[in-house]
């Protein structure tokens, strides 16, 4: 018979995030061939429904209302849960984003659910839906199951592959009216870093920087390299500390979590709060100039030498493959 499952749909910029493919491909594992009920919030967002059927949502609800065009717990919560309360699911599926790490807690405890929280992977086995989740700054991994009631869980992004496109694929989207109102927190205005361009925790390749870049202009290279591989520009703490770079761009136990198919580290000597935060990534890369570098302990491929040296060497080389 299966299960009816209700996944979040993200959206930034006017268009979905890939984690909503993602969490589509582990709604349907959850579902065990029932249902899979894409959600869609927002103050216009209804032409963004189709995609989300081509990638396997069986039907798509929509809540739109000015005040959801910019995220808050409060509009969030108010809105999903009208959804919930029509749909009756036996599975949601958030991302484990910056938005779903905050809504979800917040929906669980409203439901009286329990959480699974930064699931990688999720497997039906023995009769029960199994869900991986990294623990101890993902020195390991830990097994877990719902046994009674609803399954909830966020999925880490980049990690459970979406189905394939197709755009054939039919499905009813239809609208929930919902007064979204009493908001305790107003957005007035969204300011932006000015990044470029590809989204860190969604790269599937990521050139990452530490103190051994050594100034600004030291990431100069690593940014023609990611521009020639198509990749995000990520650092260690070591060199946001040093002013390096900004914030935004740190990986690790209290920045990003990424994983990436390539993670290039540059300068960086692998401290354990780093590799919380990359350790994951399906492909590392190491350049550092001491061959005793803890990095290299986890790194698929090493390069001993000096970045200035070798990031240079690969751009070339691989603009001659790519460009
Ligand atoms: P370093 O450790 O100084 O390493 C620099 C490396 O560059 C060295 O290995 C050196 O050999 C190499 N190098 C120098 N020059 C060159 C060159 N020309 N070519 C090639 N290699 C060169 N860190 C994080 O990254 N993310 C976190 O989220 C994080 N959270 C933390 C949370 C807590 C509570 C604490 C206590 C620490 C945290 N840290 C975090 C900091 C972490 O412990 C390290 O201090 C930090 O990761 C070091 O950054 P780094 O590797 O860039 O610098």
């Amino acid at each position: 018979m299966g299960r009816k499952v209700l996944v979040l749909g993200e959206v930034r910029d006017g268009a979905l995030r890939n984690v909503s493919f993602e969490a589509i491909a582990a709604g349907k594992t959850v579902s065990e061939g029932g249902e899979v009920v894409a959600v869609l919030l927002g103050d216009s967002v209804s032409s963004l429904a189709t995609e989300l059927v081509s990638y396997g949502a069986d039907r798509v609800v929509t809540v739109e209302h000015e005040n959801l065009n910019a995220y808050t717990s409060d509009g969030y919560a108010q809105a999903l849960m009208a959804v919930i309360e029509q749909e009756s699911p036996e599975g949601l599926i958030f991302g484990h984003t910056a938005l779903g790490k905050d809504l979800s807690p917040k929906i669980a405890s409203r439901l009286n659910s329990g959480l699974i929280s930064d699931a990688t992977q999720i497997e039906e086995a023995g009769g029960n839906i199994v869900f991986t989740r990294p623990i101890y700054s993902g020195k390991a991994f830990e097994k877990k199951i719902v046994t009674d009631g609803l399954i909830f869980a966020t999925i880490r992004p980049n990690n459970i592959a979406s189905l394939q496109k197709d755009e054939s694929r039919t499905g009813e989207v239809s609208s929930i009216s919902v007064d979204v109102k009493d908001l305790r927190t107003i957005i007035k205005e969204v300011v932006r870093k000015a990044t470029d361009g590809v989204d860190l925790s969604e790269a599937k390749v990521v050139v990452a920087g530490g103190r051994g870049v050594k100034s600004v202009e030291g990431f100069e290279p690593l940014k023609e390299l990611a521009d020639v591989l198509g990749a995000a520009v990520g650092a260690s703490r070591g060199a946001c500390d040093a002013d390096y770079c900004d914030y935004s761009l740190q990986i690790g136990q209290t920045g990003k979590v990424v994983t990436p198919d390539l993670y290039i580290a540059c300068g960086i000597s692998g401290a354990i709060q780093h590799l919380a935060g990359m350790s994951n990534s399906k492909v590392i890369v190491a350049i550092n100039k001491d061959p005793e570098a803890n990095i290299f302990k986890i790194a698929d491929y090493g390069i001993v030498g000096d970045l200035f040296e070798v990031v240079p060497m690969l751009t070339e080389e691989f603009k001659k493959l790519l460009v």
